[in-house]
């Protein structure tokens, strides 16, 4: 009964009786019912003997060879004749096209994959499986639930971090005359940095409180086993992890402390312009053409380029090359005190290097540079953590790619439990081997 077109066809439970071509080409499959089972009522699976019709389904499969196919598969409507069984009629039904479905199972999950392993948006999957864009998403919801693991495996080193969801909206309060937001969402994501399992997961808002109750959906022994929490510099961030995961060793991460740096620099350049020059810097004025080489590390120079770059802010304008100088000083001073970081640095090392970035400070006068030199103080032993460790927030970042690519592939997205769904499935390809070209 089993010939070489069904073996090829390949749906369990059904024989293929004939394949014809349509007026346009395209084959058309004649299919009968091959499956014992599919005769048995599906409420008492009692055998059922007394054909009530014959009616034919059309149901939509994948491509065969490349070539688009169309399905006919002639089935019995059974009556069933079991004394206290409910149902009173059934029709044939096999486990790859179930009773009522129009769609195969295995196009289904083809096109759910697509969008979960393939990076396919809803809309181009549909279009790839000609299927409307409600089915793949509710075959995309399905996918994900089987191949996403429901709890994460035991991590060493989690990264917190947060993105923002979609564009912040401003209204004009009359009020207080002033702008404010009145929409800003967030998502917070958490990631495994040592083990590769990519987002463990994400949480809306931006508040302590959602990231401490995700903290306590994971079990005890979950939480135990984090040793490290890698972060920017959030205070909401670390009081969240000071309660959900008393034990576990905050570290700040050197980006965004190189950051503040040139925040601070850039501040202290734009604000002495102003005060010499009476108006904004542009182009012609020399410490604005400086402004980028200003902010690159001197360690990746050659020296004869610092030298000349030194020159030059020395023969700026007094009132701009002193402070700019103070603050470039400060900048090099705090790098050179990260660069320390994965070496091994002795504790006195440290503590020179730290006070000869805090004197500088000091000693410049420039408020800028005191701010900066109290958030160092404030981070601190965060900090210090970074250069014992060496444990960066990168892979957070690097995850938070993948998540503004996924939401600009898809125009936005509406609904968050989806946008975290599909999130999850973008960035944990990797992990689940579908990165893999092997
Ligand atoms: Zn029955």
């Amino acid at each position: 009964m089993v010939n070489d077109t069904t073996r090829l066809l390949g749906l369990d439970g059904l024989v293929v009786d004939r394949v014809r071509l349509d007026p346009d080409g395209v084959p058309v499959v004649a299919l009968s019912t091959a499956d014992e089972q599919a005769q048995c009522c599906p409420d008492c699976g009692v055998r059922a003997r007394r054909v009530k019709d014959w009616v034919t389904t059309r149901p939509r499969d994948l491509p065969v060879a490349g070539r688009a196919t169309r399905l006919r598969w002639r089935k019995r409507r059974w009556h069933c004749d079991h004394g206290g069984c409910r149902r009173r009629t059934f029709t044939e039904q096999v486990a790859q096209v179930p009773a009522r479905h129009r769609v195969t199972a295995r196009l289904r999950q083809a096109a759910g994959a697509a969008v979960a392993d393939g990076a396919r948006t809803v809309v181009q999957s549909a279009r790839d499986h000609d299927l409307s864009w409600p089915v793949v998403a509710a075959a995309f919801t399905a996918h994900a639930g089987v191949v996403l693991p429901d709890e994460p495996e035991p991590v060493e080193v989690l990264g917190i971090d947060e993105t923002r969801r979609g564009r912040p909206k401003w209204v004009f309060d009359q009020v207080s005359q002033a702008w404010q937001s009145s929409v800003d969402r967030w998502h917070v994501g958490m990631c495994d940095l040592s083990g590769g399992q990519g987002l463990l997961g994400q949480v809306e808002g931006r508040t302590a409180q959602v990231v401490i109750d995700w903290l306590g959906h994971r079990s005890q022994t979950w939480r135990d086993q984090v040793r490290y929490v890698a972060i920017d510099m959030c205070t909401i961030f670390k009081s969240a992890v000071r309660e959900a995961l008393p034990h576990a060793i905050l570290v700040v991460d050197h980006f965004h402390v190189v950051q503040l740096a040139h925040q601070a620099l850039n501040e202290v350049r734009r604000r002495v312009t102003v005060q010499v020059r009476g108006r904004r810097g542009r182009a012609g004025d020399r410490e604005w053409d400086l402004r980028n080489r200003l902010t690159r590390s001197a360690r990746r120079m050659r020296a004869e380029r610092v030298d000349k770059l030194c020159d030059e802010i020395a023969g700026l304008p007094a009132g701009i090359s002193v402070p700019v100088l103070a603050a470039w000083n400060a900048k090099e001073d705090l790098l050179d005190l990260l660069a320390l970081a994965r070496t091994h640095p002795d504790r006195e090392n440290v503590a020179r290097l730290l006070h000869r970035f805090y004197q500088r400070c000091a000693d410049s006068g420039l408020p800028e540079l005191a701010r900066l030199a109290t958030t160092i103080e404030i981070w601190w032993p965060q900090i210090l953590a970074f250069l014992h460790t060496g444990i960066t927030n990168a892979g957070s970042e690097g995850t938070n790619r993948v998540i503004k690519t996924v939401a600009r592939d898809a125009y936005g997205f509406r609904n968050p439990i989806n946008q975290r769904l599909r999130t999850r499935c973008a960035t944990t390809r990797k992990s689940r081997g579908h990165l893999n070209p092997a």
